[in-house]
């Protein structure tokens, strides 16, 4: 598989609207938090790829977003870095509240990397994150839920949608949820996972934000995207359009 380049590249990035925030290619000049640049400089993350200097204004901007980039392009601080912001300044959370942010992946293994990726960022602003997903015992997956406290709840579809449907009583609140991220979109198509996605989605608050990040974007998931994203931005690096 073709990995892709870390550089920024304004040639290659296409966004279908033009009413929209342009890319910014600083760090410094996207008005992050502190806590969010010490970490970039902390990990050597010196330019915003090509996917992050577009997404991240967009997406901070509160519109609904498509990413389209390869693999190794940097999509999880595109989403990740706008996610922090937004829990920010939806916080505080209450004990009992459940998640701000909820974040979809195809596997157990994707969403415990998500989780490990954006860890710095949410220590830096002392906010947690969990990653649930099948394969594991549900009952420990419930216990940390219902212990509550966390902002961002990283999950497969098919155990986000075992957690709702628990008999153990309601473990899992969407009330609070306002950030949805759907990574890997394609991923989680070929692996069947539509219909699951859709329920989720129409168990969220409607004036959620929704971004959805893909490597490939065939028209069975435009189609599913435009029914659970309120007229998405799209954003296509390198790739025709
Ligand atoms: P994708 O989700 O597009 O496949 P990732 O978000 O997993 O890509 O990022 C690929 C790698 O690049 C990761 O190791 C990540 O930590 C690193 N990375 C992300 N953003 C930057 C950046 N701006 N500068 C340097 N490295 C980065
Ligand atoms: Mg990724």
């Amino acid at each position: 598989e073709e990995l892709a380049d870390l550089r920024l590249e304004l040639d290659g990035i296409k966004v279908s609207r033009d009413d929209v925030p342009k890319p910014v290619t600083r760090w410094g000049q996207m008005g992050l938090t502190a806590g969010t640049l010490e970490v970039l400089r902390t990990l050597n993350y010196t330019n915003p790829t090509s996917i992050q200097a577009q997404a991240i204004p967009i997406a901070e901007s509160g519109l609904d977003m498509m990413g389209l980039a390869k693999t190794g392009s940097g999509k999880t601080l595109a989403f990740g870095i706008p996610l922090i912001r937004h829990i920010i300044d939806q916080e505080p959370l209450a004990p009992r509240d459940g998640p701000i942010s909820l974040i979809m992946a195809p596997t157990r293994e994707l969403a415990q990397q998500i989780v490990r990726e954006l860890k710095p960022f949410l220590k830096a602003h002392h906010l947690k994150a969990e990653a649930v997903y099948g394969g594991a015992p549900i009952k420990d997956q419930i216990g940390l839920i219902k212990k509550g406290g966390i902002h961002v709840l990283c999950a497969t579809p098919g155990r986000l949608i075992d957690l709702l449907t628990s008999n153990s009583g309601r473990v899992l609140s969407f009330t609070r949820v306002t950030y949805v991220v759907l990574d890997e979109a394609d991923r989680m198509f070929d692996m069947g996972f539509e219909p699951q996605v859709t329920k989720i989605m129409n168990n969220i608050r409607p004036d959620r934000q929704c971004v959805l990040f893909s490597a490939t974007l065939p028209r069975t998931i435009s189609a599913l995207a435009r029914k659970v994203m309120t007229d998405p931005v799209e954003v296509n690096i390198g790739g025709r359009s």
